[in-house]
């Protein structure tokens, strides 16, 4: 497995290690880099850049979030292990070699062929209040109209938990989902991302500002990700964006087998916002099918 890494480095300034394809099937970030590799010369840096437009190319070939090399989720190997399946040696690489080079992480995810995100720069709530108002600030030069706190809900090992226990300022993205990209998010991604880098310091030019403020939402409580009770046929009731209320229903699993039977509907436990829906409409037993987030003001603590 060949995974292509560029290095771009002129003068002085940050060290800003930039991935995508961590997941396979999350493609707006890896066409966002492979383009920044065509355009950029070192003389366009300040400091240094490591791209990595995929890191799991046999997934990404595959349209899969696993590699089909070792059936690893690559953003559950971390720190990893030298002497491991390919996944788990890449993540020795990243964890050893890479992240001690960085001050900055960037890893672009999508909600893969599964789940439909609202496009969102997102991030952890890291402890330590000045790594925490770094990354907010990050976040929010992604220019993003909603910026996400989310939680892990679903394992450890994750490649942004790795970098931030080294202290470094990690940004990540979850830039839509499901099969189609439209040219919007693609447009959003690559403002997003070139700004992001200029707000770093690594890449020279002008910094773009919101006009209109960043609305910050959180999805931290298990409760906060709907799962389908039971397989079926989903129909989606709101779409990513969409504010919803207690109670509301946020979709419906119809039975093939069973035309005479009323569809089982999954409900919003709390209101919030509809941040991310299934995509597919098959549904199994326990796939996540809605996130809801709530409204947070992440910088009140911070300031
Ligand atoms: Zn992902």
């Amino acid at each position: 497995m060949q995974v292509p890494i560029a290095s771009l480095r002129n003068g002085a300034g940050p060290t800003v290690l930039l991935m995508a394809g961590n997941h396979g099937d999350e493609y707006p970030g890896q066409v966002a880099i492979l383009n920044l590799w065509r355009e950029l010369r070192a003389g366009d840096v300040s400091g240094h850049l490591i791209l990595i437009p995929c890191l799991n190319p046999p997934a990404a070939h595959a349209a899969t979030r696993l590699s089909p090399l070792d059936g690893k989720n690559f953003n559950r190997c971390f720190p990893g292990n030298p002497v491991g399946t390919p996944s788990e040696i890449l993540a020795d690489y990243l964890t050893t070699v890479l992240f001690p080079l960085a001050d900055v992480v960037i890893d672009l995810h999508t909600g893969g062929r599964s789940l439909t995100f609202l496009p969102t720069a997102h991030m952890h709530l890291v402890p330590d209040p000045a790594q925490r108002r770094a990354m907010l600030a990050a976040t929010e030069a992604f220019l993003t109209d909603v910026a996400f706190l989310y939680a892990d809900v679903a394992g450890t090992g994750l490649l942004p938990v790795e970098a931030e226990r080294q202290g470094k300022i990690v940004i990540t993205t979850e830039m839509g989902g499901g099969e189609v990209v439209p040219a919007s998010v693609h447009r959003l991604c690559q403002r997003g991302l070139r700004n992001v880098l200029v707000h770093c310091g690594v890449l020279q030019g002008e910094l773009e500002t919101r006009t209109a403020p960043v609305r910050w939402v959180q999805a931290l409580d298990r409760e906060d990700y709907r799962f389908a009770p039971e397989s079926g046929l989903y129909e989606s009731c709101v779409d990513p964006g969409d504010p919803v209320s207690k109670g509301q229903t946020l979709g419906r699993i119809h039975f093939l087998e069973r035309p005479d039977r009323e569809p089982l509907a999954v409900l919003a436990h709390e209101a919030g916002m509809l941040i991310a829906g299934r995509a597919p409409s098959m549904v199994k037993q326990g796939d996540c099918v809605a996130c809801i987030a709530h409204d947070v003001d992440p910088w009140s603590d911070s300031r």
